[in-house]
C-alpha cells in the first residue's frame, strides 16, 4: 500500500494522474449507466447496448491507462510499439464486450459478479498488453506478487461493482456505489501494476519526448477518450428521453379517455381517493357529482355513432370549461361522467352543479342537426354522505339514478332514505347473481286440477329464493329486478332445467308448467333451449307447458308468435297467463292457438260479491269454449269461489283451496275430492279439459 502510494507520489506527473482519474470517473459513470440500460434491454437490443457500453468501457480503460502511463516518469528513454498499443485497445473493447454481455444476461448479483470478474480480467489484459508495448531503455524487472495483487484487485472490485448493479436489495445509491467501485478497480489495477514494475536505466538520459510533448500527447488521448465517452453518454441520454416520452404517452393513454381526452375511470378513482384523504386530514368538504346524459342513446340510434362521438367530445369540452379551479371531471364510460370539487359552503357546490346542468342542457349543433340533450346529476358530499371514496361515488350514483327515474329538473342531492330503496334493489340484484351458485333457489310446485273429474292436470313451477340474511324474498320482488338487469335469462333457464328434471322423477306423469318472462321470449333462443333441455332431461315434450303473459307478445307480435309456433311444434304446451288484467285482446287469442287460458286471480277474489266479475268470467269461459281453449281459474281460495266456477263451467282451477305451492312429494292425491263432493251432481259441469 505504502509502496503504491510512494510510486504514485514520486514517479508520476501529478497533473497527468489527475487527468487520468478524471477520464476514469467520467468513463465509469458512462459504463454503469449503460450497463444498467443494457440489463433492461431485450434480445438483440441488449447485444447492441453491450457493444456500445464496451466501446465506452474500452475507451475509458485504455485512455486512463495511456494517460497514466504518460504520467509515469521512467527516468529512461521510452518508445511504444504501435502494434501492441493498438492491440491493447482492441483487447480492452473486446474483453469489455464479452464481460458486459455476460454481466447483463440476468439481473442478479451472482450474474453481475461473474461478468464483473471478467471485466476485471479485461482491464488487466489491456494493461499488461499496453505495458508490453512500452519499451524503455533500461532493465525492467517485475514483482510478480504485485502483478498478481493488481489482477485480483481489479477483478474483485469490478465483480463487486457489477454485483451491486445487478442486486435489487441495494437502494438508491446502487449506481453511485457501482461507479465508485469501477473507478477503484481501474485505478488500483493501474497503480499496483506500475508499482510491480521497476526500471533501472542503462543510459541516464531523458525520454525521447520532452515534458511538453508528453503532456500534449496525454491531452490529445484524453480528449479522444472523452469524445468517445461523451458520444456514448449522449446515445444513452437520447434513448432515455425517447423512452420517457413514450412512457408519458403510455401513462396518458392509461389515464385518459381516448375520445374526449378527459381523465378516465382509473384516473378518477386515484383522484377521489387522494381528495378524500386530503379532506379527511384537513377537515375539508368534497362534492362528488355523478352525471348521466339524457337521451344520448337517441342521438346514437338516429344519427349514428360518429355524431354520438362528436356530441361527447363537445360536451366534454363544455364540462371542462364549467369547472372551477382545482375541480376535475372524468368520463367513466358511455355517456357517464363524474365531477369532483372541494367546497366550503353548499352554495358553491350547488352553483357548480347548476353550471354543469345548464351547459349540458344548452342545445348543440352537430353537422346539420341540433342535439338537445340534458343530464341527470346526483351529488354526494364528504363527509356527510360517505366516509370513503367508494361509498361517495356509489351514493352520488344512487342520487343520479333517482334524478333520472323521477325526471328531476335539477340535480339531486343524495338522500339516504330515498336512495336506500334503490340501494336495496341493487344489493338484491347483486345477491341474486350469486343465488344460483350458492344454492339459495328452489322451485315449488302448485297443483292445478280439473273441475269435472277432480284429477290433477299439472303443477305450476314457482321460483323461491331464501336470501341468507333477508330470508325469503317473493318472486314479485326479485323477478322484476332480474328482468331489469337481464339476469332473468339465466334464472329462467335454471328454473326450466330444474322443473324438467324434477318432473321426470315424479311417479305420476303430471304436466309441469313453467313461467316464461317476456324478456326470455325476446332475447333467448327459446326453442333451441327447450329442445336442448328436453333432450337432456328426457322429459316428454307433452308434459311441459309454458306460461306466458300478453306483455310478452305485444312488444314484437310477429316475432313472438313465430317463436311460440316453434315451441309448440316441439310438442310443448303454451298457456296464456294472467288473462283479463292487461290487454286481454281478442286478437291475441285469435292469432295463436293457446293450449290454455289462465284467468287472473283478481277475478276469483271478486267473484263472491261482484256481478261484473261474474259477467266477465262468463264471457271468458264462452270465448274459451268457442275457440276450444280450456280456461283455468287462478287464485281459488274458498269453497264458494269454487262452486261459482264449477257452476259456470270453468275447466280447471288452481289456488290455495287445492294447495299452496310447496316442495313436491311422490304421491298425488286428488286435491278436489272434498270440494267435488259438496257440489250436487246435477250442477257438475261438463269439462272441456283434456
Ligand atoms: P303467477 O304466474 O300468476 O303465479 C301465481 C302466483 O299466485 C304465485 O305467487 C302463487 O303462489 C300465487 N297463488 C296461488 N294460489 C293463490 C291463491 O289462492 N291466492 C293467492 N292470493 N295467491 C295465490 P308467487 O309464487 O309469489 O309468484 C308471483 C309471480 O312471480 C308469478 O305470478 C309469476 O309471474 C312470477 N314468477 C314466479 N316464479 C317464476 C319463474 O320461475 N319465472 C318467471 N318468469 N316468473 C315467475
Ligand atoms: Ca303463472
Ligand atoms: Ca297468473
Amino acid at each position: 500500500m505504502i509502496k503504491v502510494a510512494l510510486c504514485i507520489a514520486t514517479e508520476h506527473d501529478p497533473w497527468l494522474v489527475a487527468l487520468a482519474v478524471a477520464i476514469c470517473c467520467a468513463g465509469a459513470f458512462a459504463i454503469v449507466q449503460m450497463c444498467e440500460r443494457s440489463s433492461h434491454a431485450p434480445g438483440l437490443q441488449r447485444l447492441g447496448w453491450a457493444f456500445l457500453t464496451a466501446i465506452a468501457a474500452g475507451a475509458t480503460i485504455w485512455c486512463t491507462h495511456f494517460v497514466a502511463m504518460l504520467a509515469f516518469e521512467a527516468g529512461a528513454p521510452v518508445t511504444l510499439d504501435p502494434v501492441l498499443t493498438i492491440s491493447s485497445l482492441v483487447v480492452a473493447v473486446a474483453g469489455s464486450f464479452a464481460a458486459i454481455y455476460l454481466a447483463t444476461r440476468e439481473r442478479t448479483a451472482l450474474q453481475g459478479a461473474l461478468g464483473g470478474a471478467g471485466f476485471g480480467g479485461a482491464i488487466s489484459a489491456m494493461h499488461y498488453t499496453g505495458m508490453a508495448a512500452y519499451r524503455v531503455d533500461g532493465l525492467v524487472t517485475w514483482d510478480l506478487t504485485y502483478v498478481a495483487v493488481s489482477i485480483v484487485c481489479a477483478s474483485a472490485f469490478s465483480a463487486a461493482a457489477m454485483a451491486v448493479l445487478g442486486s435489487d436489495r441495494i437502494g438508491r445509491h446502487r449506481l453511485a456505489i457501482a461507479t465508485a467501485l469501477i473507478v477503484v478497480a481501474i485505478a488500483t489495477l493501474h497503480f499496483v501494476a506500475m508499482t510491480a514494475m521497476s526500471v533501472t536505466p542503462l543510459v541516464l538520459s531523458d525520454t525521447p519526448l520532452d515534458a511538453r510533448e508528453v503532456r500534449a500527447l496525454a491531452w490529445a488521448t484524453a480528449m479522444v477518450g472523452m469524445m468517445v465517452i461523451s458520444a456514448s453518454v449522449f446515445a444513452w441520454l437520447i434513448d432515455r428521453q425517447t423512452r420517457s416520452d413514450a412512457m408519458r404517452k403510455l401513462t396518458h393513454m392509461a389515464l385518459n379517455d381516448a375520445l374526449t381526452g378527459l381523465p378516465n375511470r382509473v384516473a378518477f378513482q386515484a383522484e377521489i381517493q387522494r381528495e378524500v384523504e386530503i379532506a379527511r386530514a384537513t377537515g375539508g368538504r368534497l362534492g362528488v357529482l355523478a352525471i348521466d346524459l339524457d337521451r344520448f342513446k337517441e342521438i346514437n340510434d338516429v344519427h349514428g355513432h360518429k355524431a354520438g362521438d362528436e356530441v361527447l367530445i363537445r360536451l366534454a369540452a363544455r364540462l371542462r370549461e364549467a369547472l372551477g379551479p382545482g375541480d376535475m371531471v372524468a368520463r367513466l364510460g358511455g355517456d357517464e361522467f363524474v365531477a369532483l370539487t372541494r367546497f366550503a359552503d353548499r352554495a358553491q357546490l350547488t352553483a357548480l352543479a347548476d353550471r354543469l346542468d345548464a351547459t349540458l342542457k344548452t342545445p348543440l349543433t352537430v353537422g346539420h342537426f341540433e342535439a338537445r340533450l340534458g343530464a341527470s346529476i346526483g351529488i354526494a358530499i364528504y363527509p356527510h354522505d360517505g366516509d370513503d371514496a367508494e361509498m361517495l361515488a356509489n351514493n352520488a350514483d344512487l342520487a343520479m339514478y333517482r334524478a333520472k327515474s323521477e325526471g328531476a329538473p335539477a340535480p339531486c342531492y343524495y338522500d339516504s332514505e330515498l336512495d336506500d330503496v334503490i340501494r336495496d334493489r341493487r344489493e338484491i340484484a347483486n345477491d341474486l347473481r350469486r343465488a344460483i351458485d350458492r344454492n339459495e333457489l328452489e322451485v315449488h310446485y302448485q297443483v292445478q286440477a280439473s273441475v269435472a273429474s277432480g284429477e290433477v292436470t299439472g303443477y305450476e313451477a314457482l321460483l323461491r329464493w331464501t336470501h341468507p340474511t333477508r330470508g325469503s324474498i317473493p318472486p314479485s320482488t326479485f323477478i322484476p329486478i332480474a328482468e331489469e338487469n337481464g339476469f332473468i335469462l339465466a334464472l329462467g333457464e335454471w328454473v326450466l332445467r330444474r322443473a324438467c328434471m324434477d318432473a321426470t322423477a315424479w311417479d305420476h306423469r303430471s304436466k309441469v308448467a313453467v313461467n316464461v318472462s317476456p324478456l326470455q321470449l325476446a332475447h333467448a333462443n327459446l326453442p333451441r333451449l327447450f329442445h336442448q333441455v328436453l333432450l337432456e332431461t328426457g322429459l316428454p315434450p307433452r308434459r311441459l307447458e309454458i306460461e306466458l303473459t300478453e306483455t310478452a307478445i305485444v312488444a314484437d307480435r310477429a316475432r313472438a308468435l313465430h317463436v311460440l309456433r316453434q315451441i309448440k311444434a316441439l310438442g310443448v304446451g303454451v298457456a296464456l297467463d294472467d288473462f283479463g288484467t292487461g290487454y286481454s285482446s281478442l286478437e291475441t287469442l285469435r292469432a295463436f292457438p293457446f293450449d290454455k287460458i289462465k284467468l287472473d286471480r283478481f277475478f276469483a277474489a271478486e267473484l263472491a260479491g261482484s256481478p261484473q266479475s261474474t259477467a266477465i268470467l262468463r264471457a271468458v269461459l264462452a270465448l274459451g269454449k268457442s275457440l276450444s281453449i280450456p280456461v283455468l281459474a287462478e287464485g281459488i281460495e274458498t269453497q264458494e269461489q269454487f262452486e261459482v266456477l264449477a257452476h259456470e263451467g270453468c275447466d280447471e282451477v288452481q289456488g290455495f283451496l287445492l294447495g299452496h305451492p310447496g316442495v313436491m312429494t311422490g304421491e298425488n292425491p286428488s286435491p278436489l275430492a272434498d270440494a267435488l263432493e259438496s257440489i250436487p251432481p246435477a250442477q257438475a259441469p261438463q269439462s272441456t279439459a283434456a
